[in-house]
């Protein structure tokens, strides 16, 4: 049966390697793409487009919308711009989305495909970090599914295959440990974003690429981790591994740890997600062991990486914590990007918006509805602003 597939976030590190995968799997001969979505590279949104002959292509950004037009003209492919147009995606029938925008942004496009009954191949892991139990809950009310992207949740997701969910001891999440691994503590603060944007494994967005080098991506994927297999916080450990070649490991009651092993390619955990749950051949290297030699492991100290105990904080606390969180770290980035704050102030600002908005059981006494999680988010980023006035940079 041919699918019908959107792509949000195509433009994107993870969008480009799902557009790879289509592509390679037969694109238009195989696939019927109804929509992809990108942000300002119009000139690449067009191409994908016209490649795959989707019907729809839709900027996040208004402004660009002229150009989009004008990109596609006489392709036969529909442009779209703006927030409303992405929720319009949305609403469009499709069997298999890719959600990969990457921020709190990603969550509405996400919600609306799960209430279709799309099957939600998840790489926007701030979905489930802002939202984790309304997207779940979302999911089963229209009997469909989120595979995760992630390649730490894939790994999980592919050794509880078969495996009875409540014999699990323990999950081990992997951490490259990032730019600053070997960096002396004392120097972090002195850490630019062009230092923070290089990644010693993976070559990914910027965003999650300097989330990598303070751990506040391996702080959202314990998180997730909870939110996703619905495992207590106290079974759920990061370990750094400066390989990146084990992706996660899974403790049964009976001691067995089950390693998921593959060279740090995102287009495993997507083309999984794709062809799930038929495994398909896929163009990734093949790990030679002998050539590897040996893994390394190291603890995720929380002196060095703060994120990591604010983590702990927040899967403790619950509720819209998670949302509260994500907005700030997304804040506490922005500002770190933009100069304004040291790289050691991110954890600095997330955890004072966290406090100041946790007064009185405020993210906890309140349900979590679509509503609340954006007005949440909408006012840790109003704090975090606040708070990163206040610092001395
Ligand atoms: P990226 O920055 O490379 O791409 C982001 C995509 O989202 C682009 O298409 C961009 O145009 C679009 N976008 C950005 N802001 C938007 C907005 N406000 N509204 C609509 N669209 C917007 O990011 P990425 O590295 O591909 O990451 C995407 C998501 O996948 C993130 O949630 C990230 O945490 C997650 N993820 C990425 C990787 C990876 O290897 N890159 C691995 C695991 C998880
Ligand atoms: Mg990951």
């Amino acid at each position: 049966m041919r699918r019908r597939i959107t792509v949000f976030g195509a433009t994107g590190s993870i969008g480009e390697n799902t557009i790879d995968l289509l592509t390679r799997q037969g694109g238009p001969e195989s696939y019927d793409v109804v929509a992809l979505s990108g942000g300002r590279n119009i000139a690449r949104l067009a191409e994908q487009a016209r490649d795959l002959q989707a019907d729809l292509a839709v900027t996040a950004y208004p402004e660009c919308y002229d150009d989009l037009k004008a990109a596609l003209a006489g392709s036969g492919v529909e442009a779209a711009a703006g927030p409303e147009a992405l929720v319009e995606a949305a609403d469009r029938p499709s069997d298999w989305i890719m959600s990969s925008i990457v921020g709190a942004a990603g969550l509405v496009p996400g919600m609306r495909a799960l209430k279709h009954g799309t099957t939600l191949a998840l790489a926007n892991k701030e979905s489930l970090v802002t939202a984790g139990p309304l997207l779940l809950a979302t999911a089963e009310q229209h009997k469909t599914r989120i595979l995760p992207v992630d390649s730490e949740h894939s790994a999980v997701f592919q050794a509880l295959v078969g495996e009875d969910i409540d014999a699990v001891e323990r999950v081990v999440i992997t951490a490259s440990g990032g730019a600053f691994r070997d960096w002396p503590i004392e120097d972090l603060e002195k850490a630019t974003p062009e230092q923070a944007s290089s990644h010693p494994n993976w070559a990914m967005g910027q965003r999650i690429t300097v989330d990598s080098a303070s751990m506040f991506n391996k702080a959202l994927e314990l998180i997730e981790t909870k939110e996703y297999f619905g495992i207590a916080p106290e079974k759920i450990d990061a370990v750094v591994h400066p390989e990146s070649m084990i992706h996660a490991l899974v403790g049964f009651r009976d001691g067995a740890l089950m390693a998921h092993l593959g060279a740090p390619d995102m287009r495993h955990a997507i083309g999984y997600a794709l062809n799930w749950p038929d495994r398909a051949d896929l163009p990734v290297a093949r790990l030679d062991l002998v050539e590897l030699g040996q893994l390394n492991f190291r603890a995720a100290c929380e002196t060095r990486w703060p994120a990591l105990r604010l983590a702990r904080e927040v899967m403790a606390a619950g509720g819209l914590t998670g949302a509260a969180f994500n907005a700030s770290k997304e804040a506490a980035l922005d500002a770190f990007l933009g100069r304004q704050i040291k790289f050691t102030q991110m954890s600095q600002v997330v955890e004072a918006v966290l406090e100041a908005l946790s007064r009185d059981g405020g993210l906890t006494n309140t349900e979590i509805s679509l509503e609340n999680v954006l007005h949440v988010d909408h006012l840790a980023r109003e704090e975090a602003a606040r708070v990163v006035a206040t610092l001395e940079h």
